[in-house]
């Protein structure tokens, strides 16, 4: 019988027992070894079938046992041991506190950090991959420094979805729904105990309500919105459904509740609590990215007009970038946003036109009928970073076409590099010092992980088969699955098919030879979910079921469906090998590749991400990628890179790892996983990256924030940008005189018969190294002053087509050299001047450009603008 209403019945806790709740609902449990095991000895049977879980283990013990815990002298205690303990962990003072006591770095008050996805925990399944583990690991690592942020997210009722597989190895999806009231979430409440309720004015007439949930990342909220409210129509309860579900309008509600509804919860919760408002809007990639609208909005409503509160908000703006892929973007149609954007829509008081120009494609190859996420999410933020140093290269070309006149190096797109949480990615049995072990305990460590790596992986193998529909009669085999002592690879991530999940089954007859080799067998374990709609992903995974599926080599390699952290906790530290093979350079990152590092496991990966930057070979080994040989023809690349990932592993990875010296210790490899663990492993952690985005993005935000939320200062730096572009068209620079610093000619010129300035404008044909050049650009400013511009000369070494090239090269700021009345010639132009002077020997050149100036830029290419002498045809001597 189905019933018509369900409820969540919680135990009501005695007095004594109230910090349980307390210690259950903040999520520092999930990566705090102490409090987990606390709550395991409270009740081990009720702790593995709630699985792990605190919360779902107190709402299923009888009230007997509460009872008998209330009055339990010796485990209160202990519980007010765990108390006190957490109360430390959240209110002492730590490297943020320490770092704000000097007044000159200037820190922000407070940080939103918005994403559409959240990993934090199994428990709380908000997550689809990287880009939400990594939102997640970026709240931890912030808290643990002390660093005072807000997450922003949303609530979906039914999550990503779980993964199982058909009889036929084919992915099945399934939705299960969870409620709110049984997960650790505390909804945000009024001052009279109703709940927070976010409103958006949605076309004609609709609207979307929705209330805020609060979840505890140990020091940091998250808020997560959710529309399943009895206050919506039965269509807009549904607009937090899935994670990634629909397209269209359905999606694009899903980022207005994020960006606009969010900014609105924050505000709500800093009201409610008297929590600091943020100085910072941090946007982890282009979902979250109508915050800055609402933004926008909040000071239009407060008198500033639309340049000026862009300027405003663009200057506490970060906005970071995670994918190379052009087709990862979201893109709405025009008609869509205009529509919600509209009179009849949301951010009253903000002209429909001017949101339309954030997300116009307005470049070279753009789509004048979609609006494009990533671009407003550059023009709405002053600072942007690309997530490894390759992906700001990457992104840096991606987007060019939003800075004409600028060379891709000069994009103002910088990259930090991800890191990942250690205290939720290191397994527990791990000490942080583990590097330090003699090498037999190390390998002993290391074998242990592998062990239990290799009992989760016979427990879910029986468990997919059943669900498969084999009969626990059939399935004794999987329990001979997998062998403790052989060299174990993993490869577990999403299955987009640049990530080549069947990359391995190139040549099905090598990879049997591997896995069933006599003496240095290998194992594999497969994971990964394809997203529902990626038919392509789907196949591959059926493709690799259908190789695992083999008799003859089940027992090496194994896929386990519903990947996701829990089986992740276990597989990374269990493998001796973590495997990526991405199409290079379309990884922005990876993150997977670190937390095994964490654990010693070593990396055989193409050269994309954070491997390119960090790759060593006492880290593991780099698969060479054939992009740039075989670029456009996938196919001869995959057969090029997939041959040299068996050679590496027959012939270096295997035997490295099957030498055994004295104790029957791999003494090489033992050696690779010490120095992984004491040299990589700092540098993978998501501390080192948390910093990073103070030192090198936040602070630097704040200041810019504090310094226009001035009203005055945020019309006149818009006001300034509109004179700017407007005269932009009548600014040029013309032709240059030269010479060397004895004057012209003054003792010939080593390379050559020209003699200096006097020759039309081409320069000597050589030059001394270590001799200053003095230039002279003849600049008009088309009205503007020389205090709104800078004329820089750029110089350095060039290349055969008369580029400027390389990392040496200088930038220059000329002088105006004013006339006898200090002001310009008769014919309104300036005369710059300046010296240049070349750093080392062979081939140099220069150029003289004017770019826009102003105290409260963030670099020279923000505008987009630069003036540069029109095309001098062959330039050289
Ligand atoms: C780390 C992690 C990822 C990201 O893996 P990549 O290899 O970086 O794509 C995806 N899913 C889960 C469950 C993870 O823990």
């Amino acid at each position: 019988m189905k019933a018509i209403r369900r409820f969540s019945v919680h135990p009501v806790l005695p007095e004594p027992l109230r910090p349980l709740s307390e210690l259950a609902h903040n999520l520092r449990w999930s990566w705090h070894p102490p409090t987990r095991r606390f709550f395991r000895d409270l009740a081990p049977g009720a702790w593995r079938d709630a699985g792990g879980d605190p919360l779902r283990m107190l709402c299923a013990l009888p009230p007997s046992k509460l009872a008998q815990l209330a009055s339990d002298r010796a485990f209160l205690r202990r519980l007010a041991v765990a108390e006190g303990d957490l109360h430390d962990a959240l209110n002492e003072p730590r490297w943020y506190q320490r770092e704000a006591a000097d007044t000159s770095a200037d820190l922000p008050r407070a940080v939103a950090y918005f994403s559409p996805e959240f990993g934090i925990t199994g428990a709380l399944p908000q997550y689809s991959g990287g880009l939400g583990i990594l939102a997640g690991d970026h709240l931890k690592a912030a808290g643990d420094l002390g660093v005072p942020l807000i997450g922003v997210g949303l609530l979906y009722r039914h999550g990503y979805f779980r993964q199982s597989l058909s009889r036929d190895g084919a992915q099945r999806e399934d939705y299960p729904e969870i409620d709110p009231a049984e997960l650790p979430l505390r909804l945000l409440r009024e001052a009279d105990g109703m709940p927070v309720t976010i409103t958006l004015r949605l076309p004609v007439g609709r609207s979307l309500h929705a209330h805020v949930w609060q979840a505890r990342v140990g020091r940091v909220p998250l808020l997560l919105l959710d529309s399943a409210v009895r206050a919506n129509a039965e269509a807009e309860r549904h607009v937090t459904d899935r994670l990634y579900g629909g397209g269209g309008e359905h999606r694009l509600l899903q980022e207005m509740l994020l960006g606009i509804g969010g900014v609105r919860a924050v505000r709500a919760y800093c009201r409610r609590t008297g929590h600091p408002e943020p100085e910072v809007f941090h946007t982890n990639e282009g979902h979250a990215g109508f915050l800055g609208l609402e933004r926008i909005r909040e000071l239009g409503e407060r008198g500033l007009e639309f340049d000026a509160a862009l300027e405003s908000v663009r200057a506490g703006n970060l906005f970071t970038t995670h994918t190379p892929v052009p087709a990862g973007i979201d893109r709405f149609e025009t008609s869509l946003i205009a529509s919600h954007f509209g009179d009849e829509g949301e951010l009253e008081g903000v002209a429909v036109d001017d949101v339309l120009r954030l997300g116009a494609e307005s470049y070279p190859g753009g789509d004048p009928g979609l609006f494009n996420m990533a671009v407003m999410g550059l023009r709405l933020a002053q600072r942007a970073n690309g997530v490894s140093t390759l992906h700001g290269d990457v992104s840096r070309t991606m987007f060019a076409g939003l800075w004409p006149g600028f060379d891709p190096a000069e994009v103002p797109i910088t990259s930090v590099t991800n890191g990942v949480h250690a205290p939720t990615w290191r397994s527990p049995r791990m000490p942080a010092d583990a590097d330090t072990l003699p090498d037999g305990e190390l390998w002993a460590l290391r074998r242990t992980l592998r062990e239990q790596l290799v009992r989760d992986v016979r427990k879910r193998l029986r468990a997919s088969w059943r669900e498969r529909g084999a009969a626990d009669a059939e399935l004794d085999w999987t329990d001979g699955v997998f062998d403790p002592d052989v060299l174990t690879i993993g490869f577990a991530r999403r299955v987009p098919s640049y990530k080549r999940l069947t990359l391995m089954l190139r040549d099905p007859e090598r990879l049997t030879r591997l896995l069933l080799h006599p003496e240095r067998p290998v194992q594999i374990v497969v994971a990964g979910k394809a997203h529902p709609a990626d038919e392509g992903g789907k196949r591959l995974i059926q493709e690799l079921v259908g190789f695992a599926d083999d008799p003859r080599v089940r027992h090496r390699i194994v896929f386990l469906p519903d990947y996701g952290m829990d089986m992740a906790q276990t597989l990374y530290p269990g493998c001796d090998v973590w495997l990526n093979n991405p199409l290079r350079p379309l990884e922005a990152c990876g993150t997977s590749g670190m937390k095994a590092a964490l654990n010693g496991c070593l990396n055989l990966s193409v050269r994309d991400g954070w491997w390119d930057e960090w790759f060593d070979a006492d880290f593991g080994w780099a698969v060479p990628s054939a992009d740039g040989d075989a670029a456009g023809d996938e196919d001869r690349r995959d057969h090029v890179e997939a041959s040299a990932l068996y050679a590496l592993l027959e012939d270096e990875v295997a035997p490295c790892f099957y030498e055994r010296g004295a104790g029957e210790v791999p003494v090489r490899w033992v050696e690779m996983v010490r120095r992984t663990l004491a040299r990589l492993g700092p540098r993978v952690q998501a501390e080192r990256m948390v910093r990073e985005y103070v030192e090198r993005l936040y602070a630097p935000a704040a200041r810019s924030h504090r310094e226009l939320s001035d009203e005055a200062a945020a019309r006149e730096l818009g006001a300034w940008k509109a004179r700017v572009r407007a005269a932009w068209p009548s600014v040029s620079v013309e032709p240059v005189e030269h010479g060397t610093q004895e004057g012209p000619a003054a003792h010939g010129s080593p390379g050559g018969d020209d003699t200096g300035a006097d020759d039309g404008g081409r320069g000597p044909a050589g030059l001394w190294l270590g001799a200053d050049l003095t230039l002279r650009a003849r600049v008009a400013l088309g009205g503007l002053s020389p205090e709104d511009v800078e004329v820089q000369a750029v110089a350095g070494p060039v290349d055969g087509t008369d580029r400027i090239v390389g990392g040496d090269v200088t930038r220059v700021p000329l002088k105006p050299v004013t006339t006898a009345g200090g002001g310009p010639d008769l014919d309104g132009s300036w005369m710059y001047e300046g010296t240049v002077t070349p750093g080392s020997a062979g081939p140099f050149g220069y150029t003289v450009r004017v770019l826009p100036a102003h105290r409260s830029l963030a670099s020279g290419a923000e505008l987009g603008l630069a003036a540069v002498p029109s095309d001098p045809g062959d330039v050289s001597g």
